[in-house]
This record gives structure tokens, C-alpha cells and sequence, in this order.
């Protein structure tokens, strides 16, 4: 009976102890191929990390997990900014590609306009039934043009921009008409364009005109284009183009221009003239008979 008992408790202390050295191992590689199918890198050996009796819970092996998922998320996270950024460069140089090729971003890219607002300074121009000077109206409108003009690529050198006089530097006796003409002869640009405010003794006249270097083709098609868009733009009345002599054009060695926009004589066209909105438009139409001017000249270059 007692050799029975001491038999038994020897088979069953033989099969823990087989039980746990067969066991052992297979436990610990599972671990390790549990992680290596969850795809996390760098923790092929997880053996490395657990050593039994160092980490019997496991706690380390769980927060290298997590530090590693943590890991590859950033990583993840870091790529989808990187795709989505370049995404946008491309899309970009697209873009950029597309507007070259069409020269619809800088239609006016390498041309010089000298942009010269009428009077300023002690000469206020025609001042208007509503007490409006042309010389602000004027101002206003060719700042707003100069900026379109821009835009579209061109350099612009303008007379004056602000109420001041035009002046030369060094030479104050000089005339304001003939410092405009000095500006555009030495400025190598391709156009000069002056903008005013009409005037007549009758208030009841009221419209656009643009008038042009007398003997010059490039000045008339240049005032063609011009006129046509801007009362497009505004739906000024249309009294056509014409040469003229007047001095800014006559002394004027590039294809000249000047705008007559409407009349301060008008009451209702006055107060058009002094309002932003259609100054604006003003502006437009004059750019817009510009672009087609240069537009034109380029396909018969
Ligand atoms: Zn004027």
C-alpha cells in the first residue's frame, strides 16, 4: 500500500516535470509567432524581450507592442502627408503648365505700358457739376488699371501716382506735359496710355472716346480694341474713337492713347466716374482692349 502511494506520487511528479519542459518552449515561440503574424516589425524575436522570470506577466512585451504599433501608426500618418503634399506640387506644376502654354495667367508677360493719369497736382482738370476733379477720378481709375496690368505680367510706369504733380527729379520747370512726354520717350515701353475726364458745356452730353496718335496704325488699332472693351464693360455710351493732335500724343514716340472715360459735365455720368465699382469696370475694359491689342500683335509678329 505504501509502495503503491510513493509509485503514484512518482509518475505524477514525472509528468509535471515532462509536462513543463515540453510545454515551455512551445509556450514561449507562440508568443513570438503571435507578433511576427501580426505583422510588427522588429519583434521577429520576441524571445529576446521576454525572458522568463524577468517578465512573468508579460508587461513588457505588451508596452514593446504598443510602442511599436504607436510606432508604425506615426510612420503611416507621416506618409499620407508626404503623398498628399506631393500630390499637391503636382497638381500645381499642372496647373502652372496649363497656364503657360495657354497664356491665360500673364497674357501681358514682357510688355512695358507707360500709364499716365490726365493732370494732379495744382491742375485738377475738369471739375465736375457735383464739384468731382478729374485729376482724382482719373487717379483712381488708372491705379485700378495699373493693377490688372500687373497682374497680367506687364511692368508699368506710371506718370504719377498719387495727387502730387508729375514732376522730373532735378528739374521743376519742366511743363506736366512735356515730363509726360520725357517719361514715355526714355521708358522703351510698347504703349503709353493717358486717362482722363471729358468736359462740355452742354450737360446733356455724356459717353466714352478714345482718341489716338494722328498718323500712327499701331495707335489705332491699339484705340479700336480699347474703346470696343471698355464699353463693353460699362455700357458708356460709344462716341467712337479719333486721331488727334494733342500734345502727349503728338511728342509721343510709342503708340499713344487718351482715354476719355466719360463726362464730368454729366451729372449722372459724373457720379459714375467717382464710384469705385465703376472705375473698376472702366479699368477692365481698358485692360481687356489691351490684352486683345497684344494678343493681335503677337499672331502677326
Ligand atoms: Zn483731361
Amino acid at each position: 500500500m505504501q509502495q503503491d502511494k510513493q509509485k503514484r506520487t512518482a509518475v505524477y511528479v514525472a509528468f509535471i516535470v515532462i509536462a513543463l519542459l515540453v510545454l515551455a518552449p512551445t509556450i514561449s515561440a507562440a508568443r513570438g509567432d503571435i507578433l511576427k503574424t501580426a505583422g510588427v516589425p522588429g519583434v521577429q524575436d520576441m524571445n529576446k524581450i521576454t525572458r522568463p522570470g524577468n517578465d512573468p506577466a508579460g508587461t513588457l512585451v505588451k508596452s514593446a507592442i504598443d510602442e511599436k504599433i504607436a510606432e508604425m501608426k506615426e510612420k503611416i500618418t507621416k506618409i499620407d502627408i508626404e503623398t498628399e503634399k506631393k500630390g499637391s506640387v503636382d497638381r500645381l506644376q499642372a496647373m502652372k503648365q496649363g497656364i503657360r502654354s495657354r497664356g491665360v495667367q500673364a497674357p501681358l508677360k514682357g510688355v512695358r505700358i507707360v500709364l499716365d493719369p490726365g493732370h494732379g497736382g495744382a491742375n485738377p482738370g475738369a471739375v465736375g457739376v457735383n464739384g468731382s476733379r478729374e485729376a482724382d477720378n482719373v487717379l483712381q481709375t488708372s491705379l485700378k488699371l495699373r493693377r490688372l496690368l500687373e497682374e497680367a505680367g506687364a511692368e508699368v510706369i506710371m506718370t504719377r501716382s498719387t495727387r502730387a504733380d508729375v514732376r522730373l527729379p532735378g528739374q521743376p520747370g519742366v511743363s506736366q506735359l512735356r515730363v509726360r512726354t520725357v517719361i514715355a520717350n526714355k521708358s522703351g515701353a510698347d504703349l503709353f496710355i493717358s486717362i482722363h475726364n471729358n468736359s462740355n458745356p452742354d450737360p446733356k452730353v455724356s459717353g466714352a472716346m478714345t482718341f489716338y496718335k494722328r498718323g500712327s496704325t499701331q495707335s489705332r488699332a491699339v484705340a479700336r480694341t480699347v474703346q470696343r472693351e471698355m464699353v463693353r464693360a460699362t455700357g458708356a455710351r460709344n462716341l467712337g474713337t479719333m486721331d488727334a493732335g494733342y500734345y502727349v500724343l503728338r511728342n509721343n514716340r510709342l503708340p499713344a492713347l487718351l482715354v476719355e472715360t466719360g463726362f464730368v459735365t454729366n451729372a449722372r455720368e459724373e457720379k459714375r466716374l467717382v464710384d469705385p465699382t465703376y472705375q473698376e469696370k472702366i479699368a477692365r475694359g481698358i485692360y481687356q482692349g489691351i490684352v486683345k491689342y497684344f494678343h493681335q500683335q503677337n499672331k502677326t509678329k
